[in-house]
């Protein structure tokens, strides 16, 4: 499948892209989030709970690399793994059975577990361009298969 590009000029229109790839997940499929700090990891997941039918308010976890949200039309499994030491911190979460479950799984900074993402998952790089304005975001999203 080609990688496809998005390109949005506000927070809202980030939002609005997650949200209509949250309506439209499958339960099981995992994404995974790539992009410095302040791309706007977090407005897409935000936007991507909403189209799961999340109410409640996403924001990323500080201290808790996990948050878990059920109220939607399948459960949401948030990782934040940015502050990961070491890779034996997501066994002791569990993350296989998020992973592996029937659920909808958004990983921020996946780059930093590569080694334990499954054999698919969607990848979802967000890139600034000054050139292009302070709030201007390129967005690609590419279909992953490892291994
Ligand atoms: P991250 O999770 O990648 O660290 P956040 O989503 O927390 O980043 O923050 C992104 C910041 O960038 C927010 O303050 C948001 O308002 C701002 N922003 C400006 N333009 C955009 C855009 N086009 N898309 C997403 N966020 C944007
Ligand atoms: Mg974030």
């Amino acid at each position: 499948m080609e990688d496809k590009f998005v390109e949005t000029f506000s927070p809202e229109e980030t939002f609005e892209l997650g949200r209509r790839i949250g309506q439209e997940a499958a339960a099981g499929s995992v994404f995974t989030l790539i992009g410095d700090l302040g791309t706007g990891k977090t407005v897409f997941t935000q936007g991507l709970a909403k189209g799961l039918g999340i109410t409640e308010p996403v924001n990323s976890p500080t201290f808790t690399i996990l948050q878990i949200y059920e109220e939607g039309r399948c459960p949401f499994y948030h990782f934040d793994v940015y502050r990961i030491g070491d890779i034996s911190e997501m066994d002791e979460i569990g993350y296989e059975d998020c992973f592996y479950g029937d659920g909808v799984c958004l990983i921020e900074w996946a780059d930093l577990i590569e080694e334990i993402l499954p054999e698919h998952f969607t990848e979802i790089t967000i890139s600034k361009d000054l050139e292009k304005g302070f709030d201007y975001r390129k967005i690609r999203i590419k279909e992953r298969y490892l291994r």
